[in-house]
């Protein structure tokens, strides 16, 4: 299949080749403004799990699926959300390009029910381009529970295309959505919107439709492309050549007509005939929505909130005390959690032993499989998986609900001192999940520079892999205090912030030595606030986040076993391999405040963070025994016996928080930067800074007599 966005280069860019229907399947494109529920439709339709969220700039790359109805298999593409396709982002081309030339047997066009007349505007240019096109009026849900109410028929009738009310995320409308789509396949209701526009621009396109028809690839509607050409716009017409494959638009007759049509046009400049053309469009979706809109509801309660989470007074604070509820709810549910899945895992462990036993198994054949292998698993479950069971639903709450952009709003201020853009925060925001989706996200940024500052400083702010870490980190540091929760969430809280801090400290270093420059303005669209399905982010977040990352820990954790157990039994100079890359380590490790196997455990969790430690336990396990599966109050006893001190887990919850970043982030770097130079900017920047903190942490704790 040709449509390969995910792999393009730096930016979500035109697919090399646009999907090509294969024999038997029927391609359908999902086409609208972002944030309008394409994703939730696209996972309707399919049974995927593309990842939706309500913010808008999440999908840059198109997903695809297939689904089977009466006999067809149809093959979807959730194209990236734009506002028109007119413009010049990587994300827009992307969308225009497969409508143009990708083959869609028909495209949905998905509008949000609760404010039609912003996202009529896409609307409509897609329908001048697509003969095959459905109107799905999406979030109907939503529309009501506003007041809104809506007459579609109406604007049926006035667009003459279908149109189909629908809520993606209940799966209502869909049949008649997919009806429409048969209807509109079979040929019945399918022909390009023809809107209207002032006298002199028909009078243009009318002079230069006749020598079109020669030189047009086929896929374009004579109007359209008509008018683009009346336009001029040299660059949109490039890149239509350069997807078509031929540079249709020299064509000599061509280039004579379009001449002679925009003589006809007087003095008027080629930027106000554009303006011309773009008002046409708007007052036409107006008029549409004057039909289709009963009544415009109310939308008090979103200005409301509003107010308390993006004012200049409480918008900071109320970030903060979401963020520190957030993290108590997680170390507080976790250490609960935490002793029961120790006791249940224990148990387990014994049955194992018990098994063993009786079948009469050779004693290394226990050790490696049961003090090995399953001990280390149980250990990575017992201490990971509570964290990270409640952090993560709690955060993809928060992201359905519609918070982040306000997030990216609050901080906008922050950014912009740095010189970047304020859409870093929503990248950053990612990179809590994931540094390397946060890297791919950064495509949402349009300026180059900027973009290259986001992605060299994603690693800044740690991403679910290092959560668990840093949570058991900090357990260790309040064991024992009254209220060790709420001391944890607010300890965690300024790790966090830290991250923040130094996320700006570095985007501002950047843009004020190697990519210098001034912050873009920028246009965030703020989402109405949605209630959340909470059964749906409860499974989704721990399907997708919480068993992925626990899968992936699980399953090195018995290979990185084999490996350190080679690596304590190979020999180098008399010394096992595993000990003199710790001795080789220490010094470096003690100058940071840490010890050689920690820093060893950093170097081997290279592929992934959250194997620090397993990786850990296992070096220190090699040198003496691991303790039977034990909750997160259980792992103090273990480290100090490997002489951890306070200093030993701040610097190690320091060098957690900024190291280098892992294998699949580093990868994504290069891919999306193309450049080996700025790959390794990426990984030396957070990896310096994290070693400076800690020389630096550490020199004061030894100053001050603490180590
Ligand atoms: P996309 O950017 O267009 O792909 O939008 P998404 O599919 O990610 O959806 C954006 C947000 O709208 C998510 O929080 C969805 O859960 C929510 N959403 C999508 N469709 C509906 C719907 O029909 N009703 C409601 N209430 N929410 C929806």
């Amino acid at each position: 299949m040709g449509l390969t966005a995910q792999s393009t280069g730096r930016r979500a860019r035109a697919p090399d080749s646009v999907p090509l229907r294969e024999p038997g399947t029927r391609l359908l494109a999902l086409a609208g403004n972002p944030n309008v529920g394409k994703s939730t439709l696209f996972n309707a339709l399919t049974n995927l799990h593309q990842h939706t969220g309500n913010w808008p700039g999440k999908t840059v790359a198109c997903a695809q699926g297939e689904f089977g109805r009466k006999g067809t298999r149809w093959r979807v593409v959730d194209l990236p959300g734009t506002y028109s396709l007119l413009a010049h982002s990587a994300e827009e081309e992307v969308a225009r390009d497969v409508l143009c030339f990708g083959g869609a047997d028909a495209v949905v066009v998905v509008c949000d029910g609760t404010c039609l007349a912003h996202s009529l505007t896409l609307a409509l240019q897609v329908a001048e381009l697509c003969p095959r096109t459905v109107l799905c009026v999406n979030l109907l849900d939503e529309a009501a529970k506003k007041g809104i109410r809506l007459d579609l028929p109406a604007l049926e009738d006035f667009l003459g295309i279908p149109v189909v009310g629908t809520s993606a995320r209940s799966g209502r409308g869909l049949e008649p959505l997919l009806e429409a789509v048969d209807r509109v396949c079979a040929g019945e209701e399918a022909h390009p919107l023809v809107l209207p526009y002032p006298e002199e621009v028909e009078r243009g396109m009318a002079r230069i439709l006749p020598a079109l028809e020669r030189y047009l690839p086929p896929s374009l509607p004579p109007r359209w492309a008509a008018l683009r050409l009346l336009e001029g716009d040299r660059a949109l017409c490039r890149g239509i050549s350069q997807a078509a494959g031929r540079e249709w638009t020299l064509a000599p007759a061509l280039v004579r007509a379009v001449e002679a049509a925009r003589k006809g046009l007087g003095s008027l400049p080629a930027h106000r005939l554009r303006d011309r053309i773009a008002a046409s469009v708007l007052s036409y979706g107006e008029e549409a929505c004057r039909r289709a809109v009963l009544s415009p509801g109310s939308h008090r309660r979103d200005r409301f909130w509003d107010r308390i989470l993006t004012s200049r007074a409480t918008g900071i604070p109320m970030m903060l005390l979401l963020l520190g509820v957030v993290l108590w709810l997680t170390i507080a549910g976790a250490n609960g959690l935490s002793q029961l899945l120790a006791q249940g895992l224990g148990w387990i462990q014994n049955q194992l032993s018990l098994l063993l036993s009786w079948l009469n198994a050779p004693g290394w054949l226990h050790g490696a499989l049961v003090e090995g292998v399953v001990q280390v698993v149980f250990w990575v479950v017992a201490v990971m998986l509570p964290p990270m069971a409640i952090f993560f639903p709690l955060f993809t709450l928060l992201e359905d609900l519609g918070y982040l952009p306000r997030v990216a709003f609050n901080l906008d201020h922050c950014f912009q001192r740095a010189h970047t853009c304020g859409k870093q925060a929503l990248t950053m925001a990612m990179g809590f999940g994931c540094n390397a989706a946060g890297v791919v996200g950064c495509r949402i940024i349009d300026s180059p520079r900027e973009r290259l500052i986001a992605i060299l400083t994603n690693s800044f702010v740690p991403c679910n892999g290092r959560f668990p870490t840093l949570i058991a980190l900090l357990a260790l540091l309040t064991a024992g205090s009254t209220c060790s929760s709420l001391w944890g969430a607010v300890l965690l809280t300024g790790l966090l912030l830290l991250g923040v801090l130094l996320t700006f400290l570095a985007s501002r270093l950047l843009s004020s030595t190697l990519l210098r420059g001034m912050p873009s303005s920028f246009a965030l669209e703020l989402p109405p606030y949605r209630r959340p399905q909470v059964g749906q982010v409860l499974v989704r977040s721990l399907l997708d986040r919480t068993v992925f990352v626990l899968g992936r820990a699980a399953a090195v954790a018995a290979p990185a076993g084999l490996l350190l157990w080679l690596l304590a039994n190979l020999q180098l100079g008399g010394d096992s391999l595993l000990a003199y890359g710790v001795r080789l380590l220490d010094p470096v490790g003690r100058l940071l405040g840490m010890d050689g196997a920690i820093l060893l455990a950093f170097v081997l969790a290279f592929p992934a963070n959250e194997l620090f430690l397993p990786v850990l336990m296992m070096i220190y396990l090699s040198a003496g025994s691991l303790a039977p599966v034990g909750d997160l109050s259980q792992l103090q006893p273990l480290l100090a016996a490997h002489g951890w001190t306070g200093v030993t887990v701040c610097s190690t919850l320091l060098f957690c928080l900024v190291h280098w970043p892992c294998s699949t982030t580093c990868l994504t770097i290069a891919r999306e930067t193309g450049s080996k130079r700025w790959t390794l900017l990426g990984i030396l920047l957070p990896a310096g800074t994290g070693m400076l903190l800690c020389f630096l942490f550490a020199g004061a704790a030894r100053l001050l007599g603490m180590a």
